[in-house]
């Protein structure tokens, strides 16, 4: 369908058709413009207002951006690792240097607030850091005398064109946790942004343009479905990256892989808040504010299920209400904002649908954010802070992601009560707990089935040099994100046994 050879250029200025920029691809380390009629608005969510139409791209641009990223691979990866990760020095100091531009931007197009967005480009400037280290990282390992003057060694190699798939909550850190990785450890990279987002990329990949990486090394398609689809199916892709929600992370796991990729998918969430009698409260509460209502809940380690232990439930419930009460809510670029808008007018139709969803299951709704307004933006896609008391694990509130600033509380009267409910729900990506007690602590951590825990901490999130993903319908692979991992994913071990005669 596409006809991927309109190329206009080496720059990215916006090809403009009526008033609204129409963004590109980039191929082969150029701009494209794709041949398709379709494209989707990209809104700022707190002015509800047009800033973007994102193309929809189709399986020939997938196929071009592929055909790119084969011919540049031969030379890449001959590149030695140290003058690989040079050019990701480079690609630092300038993400350092536009930070908060590019925050601007990630609020711009998503919503969150300007210190939520900073510190998400931070973590994206962690993983260019960590991936720097790719000359000690990817280093294999030998044995001499496996056998009388026999060696044996293991070296790591590159295996071909990667691709990543993004969804919509962190614009710009979501790619950066495989893109470093991918092309530093010799790798070329095919990468899809959310549709809904695509304006932080566009400039990321600007900035990386600087930076001397040859053409072909990156590439950027923009689009949907059809994209992810091409993606999965094309025979020049050897290993494919995936974020999203848990049904598109398994058809892209069950799909890809049966192509013969490598994949790691990684899902949706449904993260459980533990409050023990012992915890302190001053300052659990405000971490688990943070948690619940940090990224208007659009994060896949925020709080959603809030569970008070025994006696702590009255006391804890009222501060939790107070505290999400008392959260400003506005355009994440005004300072002293503390939540901003979600994504869409249709994502607030979802968020709001599940309010009225836990008020018909007979759940207390102890404050409701569907009524607020916010001054002076009319029109923006906001949510207040809304807490739900007494739900149970059965309601659709209790069991399914809703990805909006919308607490369930869920009471339990002891530690085993807590891993009946966690056991039975199919996500396990993060959990906290928060308690005075070393002994309930380690007991938690032990046997918690969620791969992150938080102890004391709302937002369990591994920095960039540990591994970062969840279990059970959270996770679809082996290998997870960043940090070793990042390493063994984006290469293969070749073993060579010598005997000299
Ligand atoms: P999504 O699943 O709707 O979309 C993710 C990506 O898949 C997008 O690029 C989109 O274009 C594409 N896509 C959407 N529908 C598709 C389909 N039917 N077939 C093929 N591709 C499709 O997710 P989203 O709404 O963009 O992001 C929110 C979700 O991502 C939440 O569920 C959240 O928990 C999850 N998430 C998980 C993690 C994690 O680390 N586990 C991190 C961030 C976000």
């Amino acid at each position: 369908m596409a006809n991927p050879s309109a190329v206009t250029g080496t720059d990215s200025r916006p090809d403009r058709r009526g008033d609204v920029e129409r963004l590109r691809n980039f191929i082969g380390g150029r701009w494209v413009v794709p041949d398709v009629t379709d494209y989707l608005d990209v809104h700022n969510p707190a002015l509800g207002t047009v800033i973007a139409r994102t193309p929809m791209s189709g399986a020939a641009d997938v196929d071009a951006a592929v055909t790119a990223a084969t011919e540049a691979f031969p030379s890449w990866s001959e590149t030695p690792p140290a003058a690989r990760a040079r050019h990701l020095f480079k690609f630092r100091a300038l993400l350092e240097e536009h930070l908060d531009e590019l925050a601007r931007l990630v609020t711009t197009e998503h919503g969150k607030t300007l210190d939520e967005a900073r510190g998400s480009l931070r973590r994206a400037i962690e993983c260019v850091e960590v991936a720097c280290g790719a000359p000690s990282l990817m280093m294999g390992y030998g044995l001499e005398n496996i056998a009388f003057e026999i060696d044996c060694q293991v070296v790591r190699q590159p295996i071909g064109v990667c691709a990543a798939i993004a969804p919509f909550n962190f614009p710009a850190m979501v790619p950066l946790w495989f893109l470093p990785f991918a092309i530093v450890t010799g790798n070329t990279f095919v990468l899809k942004p959310s549709e809904q987002v695509p304006l932080t990329q566009r400039r990321i990949l600007e900035l990386l343009e600087r930076c001397d990486v040859p053409p072909g090394v990156v590439n950027l398609v923009n689009g949907g479905r059809e994209v992810v689809e091409a993606i999965c199916d094309h025979p020049g892709i050897r290993a494919v990256s995936f974020v999203g929600s848990t049904p598109v992370a398994r058809a892209v796991y069950q799909r890809a892989s049966h192509a013969g990729k490598r994949v790691q998918a990684l899902g949706g969430a449904k993260n459980f808040d533990i409050v023990m009698p012992d915890a302190n409260l001053d300052r659990t509460i405000s971490m688990v504010v943070e948690s619940f209502y940090g990224c208007a809940g659009e994060r896949c380690l925020a709080g959603s299920v809030f569970v008070p232990v025994g006696s702590v439930y009255q006391e804890a419930r009222e501060r939790l209400v107070e505290s999400a009460r008392a959260l400003r809510v506005g355009d994440g670029l005004e300072p002293g904002v503390d939540m901003g808008p979600v994504i869409s007018a249709k994502h607030r139709e979802r968020v709001t649908s599940y309010i009225q969803k836990g008020v018909t299951e007979g759940a207390t709704l102890a404050l409701d954010g569907r009524q607020i307004s916010v001054a002076n933006r009319p029109d923006g896609f906001f949510v207040g802070p809304t807490v739900f008391d007494r739900v149970a694990p059965s309601m659709e509130i209790g069991r399914d992601e809703i990805f909006g600033p919308v607490a369930s509380i869920l009471p339990a009267k002891d530690l085993d009560e807590v891993f009946r409910l966690m056991d039975a729900h199919p996500n396990a990506n993060a959990t906290s707990i928060f308690t005075s007690s070393g002994k309930t602590a380690r007991e938690f951590s032990h046997r918690a089935t969620a791969s992150m825990v938080g102890v004391n901490i709302g937002v369990a999130s591994p920095v960039a040099y540990f591994p970062f993903g969840g279990a059970r319908d959270s996770f679809f692979g082996d290998l997870k994100v960043h940090g070793r991992d990042a390493f063994e994913f984006y290469t293969d071990k070749k073993v060579t046994i010598t005997r000299w005669l």
